[in-house]
């Protein structure tokens, strides 16, 4: 089954959470993927997050018709990517440090992206990918968000939807107070505080 964009909540906060979030519960060992194949990932990357253009989008499917087996090898490294991500940023949650293993192949596959971001001076400096065709152009995004995130941003307000009752998804709490416990109330938080009100009903 496909992935139609009202299946996912993106609440991740950062574009490199809700990525990770592709892939629900992180504590079911056979979780639900979001992400089934290419045609997801650019609906995920278009719909969901905003991160392509439509024109982007389009250019990035014309590609991947193109060229089968690179796109097959390009899920593989998505799903490796993620699986990786949401080591390090878990740790990272927790305050830990994250695998060293990790961390070489996050820093390599961050060169890899990055040697292909480039400056260009359109309405305003902006960067861009090239070549624009690049079926991997998403998860460069992803990467250049993960390296925004640990290097910018406040981890301590880095989250993990808790066990048992949460799914494992992370977010980036901007909550004034930093309260914000669950992914989203909807999925997890509600049901959460029925079942415990539940528990209490019949102790
Ligand atoms: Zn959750």
């Amino acid at each position: 089954m496909s992935l139609q964009p009202a299946d996912i909540e993106v609440v991740g906060g950062r574009l490199c959470l809700d990525f990770v979030n592709t892939r629900h519960s992180h504590f079911d060992p056979q979780p639900r993927d979001y992400l089934g194949d290419y045609a997801d990932l650019l609906r995920w990357a278009q719909d969901c997050v905003g991160a392509l253009s439509p024109a982007q989008a389009r250019r990035l499917a014309r590609a991947a018709r193109a060229h089968p087996r690179r796109t097959e090898a390009t899920m593989a490294a998505a799903r490796a990517l993620r699986d990786r991500l949401y080591r390090v940023f878990e740790a990272a949650a927790r305050g830990a440090a994250p695998d060293r293993a990790d961390l070489d192949a996050l820093n390599r596959a961050l060169a890899e992206a990055l040697a292909h971001r480039r400056l260009a001076p359109d309405a305003g400096w902006q960067w861009r990918w090239e070549p624009e065709d690049a079926l991997e152009l998403p998860l460069w995004q992803v990467l250049a968000s993960a390296a925004e995130v640990l290097t910018g941003d406040d981890l301590s307000r880095l989250k993990q939807c808790p066990a048992p009752d949460g799914c494992g998804w992370l977010f980036y709490d901007v909550s004034k107070n930093r309260s914000r416990r669950w992914c989203s109330m909807r999925t997890c938080g509600n049901p959460a505080k029925v079942r415990r009100f539940q528990q209490r009903h019949r102790a």
